[in-house]
């Protein structure tokens, strides 16, 4: 990551609003490099006039692009395609470069993009709904039609992947699509609306605001954004769900996350390496990261190779940054808190830094705490960071009961060699992603992502078929074109 080309000044991150990149007229904000760190861009945050306007452009773009076929508008979406395969190494050193993850974790998230993508893609020939003749001579028929301008609000942590959830699948069913990123990543969206320009987006049919929350709150109120979709914090996403929801509006807005492993005496110790992938991968700082190990009975031996990985891992390398110093903070005073309240410190990641040009960026390594205990801090608040709190459980049932106790519901995996427990898992788990010895158990597409109770408001999924029905509306034609022969109850 030493390598990574960093800009000569910083990057000066722009609006797209009609076809045009434009400056925002709202306050200053710097983006630093949590590689680095040092500052590797700014922008302005757009003001409500500045989405006044920008709205107002993607609002005229709206009926041209409406009435282009799905199969013209997938025409976009495959030469999109064709842009991000031949410049993954250049995004993904920028996402690198704004969000501290390893290059490696930065293609990976291109890739499952592109997956999302892929699935948009195929909209042109699984999508044709449905008619039949429904009584002789009447024909009923479904179709599927966009809503207008959408609002989506993603989150630091993946700055290409999480908005590419929704920018295909939103555009090819053909609403006009505005993107607030992070204002801690910005710059990916210069490159990724660089991509679609070239395409051949029509102007205004694709927008960023750049901004933070007076910019999101300035979408959620506009009159003309019909849906918003968020993915960030609980808290934050709780809030834009009631701000929507309050003015009549659809939203689905996923939240944070506390998943759990648990891990049974009989796990095959070969697959243990996905445990500390999963606790280790992006720095802890994702939806779907291990934040605690239920461990049943005797899982010592696991326990030890899981602790053996998390040790080998080297800054900078295996494993990225943190995104600010004020989170390396919050994360060092949240395993003192842990150590206080009772855990064991099996591996320390405290006041580790990575070496080289890397030595002025936001580091912690890899922590394991033992013994936790189940109610505290490290139990049961999300921390994103590479902190794994494990709990000692005498069975399944007290397992089970302690990951239903938790407020969120994104992921729970099972590390088992024993079928039944597995199902009991995948029934009795409170959490919308199971996996069976699978740290992150991510759904591939066609398979849908979404968690359930405080990792989720609003109904469907974020990707796959479900979201189909939240970026566009169904309108059922019921058709007669000739006088029936006979009668029935519907004359
Ligand atoms: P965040 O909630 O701080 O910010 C997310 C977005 O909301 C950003 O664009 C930000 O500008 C905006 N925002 C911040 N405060 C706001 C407010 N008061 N009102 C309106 N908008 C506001 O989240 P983050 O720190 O960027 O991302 C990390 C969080 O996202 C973690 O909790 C993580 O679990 C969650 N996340 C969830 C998923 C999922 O699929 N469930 C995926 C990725 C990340």
């Amino acid at each position: 990551m030493e390598d990574i080309q960093r800009p000569s000044e910083p990057v000066n991150c722009k609006n797209f609003a009609g076809g045009d990149w434009l400056s925002q007229s709202g306050k200053n904000i710097d983006v630093y490099s949590p590689l680095f760190g040092d500052k590797i861009g700014n922008f302005k945050s757009s003001t409500s006039d500045d989405v006044e306007k920008l709205v107002a452009k993607a609002s005229q773009a709206y009926p041209l692009w409406r009435d282009t076929p799905l199969k013209e508008r997938t025409q976009i979406m495959f030469r999109f395609r064709e842009i991000l395969i031949r410049d993954m190494d250049k995004i993904s050193s920028i996402v690198s470069l704004e969000n501290g993850k390893t290059v490696a974790e930065s293609k990976a998230g291109i890739l499952k993009g592109i997956e999302v993508l892929e699935f948009a893609l195929s909209l042109q020939n699984l999508d044709s709904m449905g008619t039949m003749e429904v009584s002789r001579g009447v024909q009923c028929e479904y179709r599927r039609e966009p809503l207008g301008v959408v609002a989506s609000i993603t989150p630091f942590n993946f700055p290409a992947m999480v908005p590419m959830w929704t920018i295909p699948i939103a555009l090819t069913v053909g609403n006009c699509y505005v993107w607030k990123p992070s204002e801690k990543t910005p710059l990916t969206s210069q490159y990724l609306g660089k991509a679609l320009e070239e395409a051949g987006i029509p102007k205004g049919v694709f927008s960023i605001a750049q901004g933070d929350r007076e910019t999101v709150e300035a979408l959620i109120d506009h009159k003309d954004v019909k849906a918003i979709s968020f993915v960030g914090s609980t808290k934050v996403a709780k809030a834009v769900y009631q701000r929507a929801t309050n003015l009549g509006k659809r939203c689905l807005a996923l939240g944070g996350a506390k998943n759990h492993i648990i891990l049974m005496p009989d796990a095959d110790i070969n697959l243990c390496y996905g445990i500390s992938d999963s606790f280790t991968g992006c720095a802890g700082q994702r939806c779907m990261a291990a934040a605690v190990v239920l461990a049943v009975g005797d899982v010592d031996k696991q326990i030890e190779e899981i602790k053996k990985r998390a040790n080998s891992m080297v800054l900078g390398k295996d494993m990225g940054a943190i995104i600010t110093k004020e989170q390396v903070d919050f994360l060092q005073g949240a395993i003192d808190q842990a150590v206080k309240d009772g855990a064991t410190l099996l591996v320390d990641g405290r006041n580790q830094t990575a070496d080289g040009n890397l030595k002025q960026g936001y580091w912690i390594g890899p922590t394991i705490l033992d013994n936790v205990k189940p109610g505290s801090q490290a139990a049961t608040h999300e921390l994103f960071g590479p902190v794994l709190a494990i709990i000692r459980c005498k069975n399944l049932s007290e397992a089970l009961e302690i990951e239903n106790s938790i407020d969120y519901g994104n992921a729970c995996s099972v590390f088992t060699q024993n079928g039944a427990v597995a199902e009991r898992v995948a029934r009795e788990a409170r959490a919308g992603m199971i996996g069976v010895n699978i740290g992150v158990p991510v759904p591939r597409e066609p398979f849908s992502f979404g968690g359930i109770n405080d990792s989720k408001f609003g109904h469907g999924d974020i990707t796959g078929a479900h979201s189909l029905d939240f970026w566009s509306n169904i309108k059922k034609v019921t058709k007669k074109w000739e006088l029936q022969k006979d009668t029935n109850w519907m004359g």
